[in-house]
């Protein structure tokens, strides 16, 4: 049986040219890049050149880049290590009731400390609301953490206007962009962002490594502590070849991104297309052209999503309930309940996220089964049965 990979989102597949600047990093160039002697600096070399090309990709300095474990570590320090920061300035922070639960469940930990937290709504569409954003700010207001692009949904937010709206009060302006790189190109300066979370495995790249970049100038406590490695912002030894295969992503995406959104947006617009044709009640969710390429939310009223992801499961199709951290949770995704749909239609809904290695005949074939699994389910349905 074949299989097929629409869940890119939750990771993707690593480059054949990334694993092999991985291999060859765990190779000779094996040294603790902060030892003083040749081995050390060989693989500090290494780091150097990939924190160069993470910095190239969002138009940002080297200085500005701090390598972490992953989007969740970035997520979660830049929230707190922001607040901790610029405490003296004030304890309210302004987010979004869509955020990923690394931003959310940090701003939780806050609000233990004594942080105001303000959850912004979203309209229908995952939009946040700016006037929203402009009626909460007030002179206490430090941080405002607003992502990129909505993991399940994949809404784009209005950056530059967001981050307008925070500079103009003096507010420093962070965004979860682990979802949005490889979706649309990204220029710090040009959003006027002050810090950035970035994650290699969304893109091609290796698990457990990711990046903060944090303007220069602006103030951030650590969350790791206990060595001076990142100019003594983030302590552990760094994981050398994670970083190299990081930083080789960032420059195949810097390279390719135009090519291969066109080739994502064509296959999801065709899977899209092909879906409302054949099978009847669906909704497609999220905004209809502020969107990433690669994600298709659509809600299948009156099925359960678990029992048509099962199916697809078996039918060789891999898709997802929505973020993969709440895989084996019953609770309805509160993304999908911010923008408004009922308990109901959010567990009807699917996510389909799909990546340059997908080809047209794989769309044709999922469009085929999840038909026929849509409609086993309708017909064994006791809502129906019931009308
Ligand atoms: C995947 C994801 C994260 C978490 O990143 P990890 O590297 O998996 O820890 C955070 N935010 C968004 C929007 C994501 O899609």
């Amino acid at each position: 049986m074949q299989k097929i990979y629409l869940d890119n989102v939750a990771t993707t597949k690593v480059t054949d040219e990334v694993l092999t600047e991985m291999l060859e990093a765990y190779g000779d160039t094996f040294g603790n890049p902060n030892s003083l002697h040749s081995f050390g600096r060989d693989a500090s070399a290494l780091v150097d050149k990939a924190r160069d090309r993470v910095a190239s990709l969002i138009n940002a300095k080297n200085s500005e880049i701090y390598f972490t474990s992953g989007g969740t570590e970035s997520n979660n320090w830049a929230i707190i290590g922001l607040a901790l920061a610029n405490r003296a300035k004030g304890n309210h922070i302004i987010t979004s009731q869509i955020e990923h639960p690394s931003i959310l469940e940090a701003c939780k930990n806050l609000e233990r400390l004594g942080f105001e937290i303000t959850y912004l709504p979203v309209d229908k569409t995952g939009l946040v609301d700016i006037a929203g954003l402009l009626h909460y700010i007030n002179h206490n207001t430090i941080l405002i953490s607003i992502m990129a692009s909505n993991n399940e949904v994949g809404t784009i937010q209005n950056l530059k206007t967001i981050a307008k709206i925070a500079h103009e009060k003096g507010v420093l302006f962070h965004t979860d962009a682990v979802s949005a790189m490889g979706n649309f190109k990204i220029d710090v300066n040009d959003l006027e962002i002050d810090a950035l979370s970035m994650s290699a495995h969304k893109f091609h790249g290796p698990k457990g490594v990711g990046a903060l970049y944090v303007r220069k100038g602006v103030k951030i406590d650590n969350l790791i502590v206990g060595g001076e490695q990142e100019r003594g912002k983030r302590a552990g030894t760094l994981n050398v070849p994670q970083i190299v295969g990081f930083g080789k992503a960032c420059e195949i995406l810097q390279e390719n991104y135009i090519i291969d959104t066109k080739k994502t947006k064509y296959l999801r617009d065709y899977f899209v297309t092909e879906v409302q044709k054949e099978i009847s009640n669906i909704t497609v969710n999220g905004h209809l052209h502020q969107r990433v390429s690669q994600i298709a939310s659509i809600s299948f009223n009156n099925v359960d999503a678990k029992a048509l992801l099962c199916l697809l499961d078996l039918a060789g199709i891999a898709v997802s309930t929505g973020s993969a951290c709440s895989t084996g949770n019953v609770e309805p995704s509160h993304v999908l309940l911010a923008m408004g749909l009922s308990i109901e239609e959010a567990q009807s809904t699917l996510r389909f996220s799909f990546g340059t290695n997908n080809t047209k005949e794989e769309i044709d074939y999922v469009v085929k089964e999840l038909k026929r699994a849509v409609e086993k389910l309708r017909s064994i349905s006791p809502i129906k049965a019931k009308k």
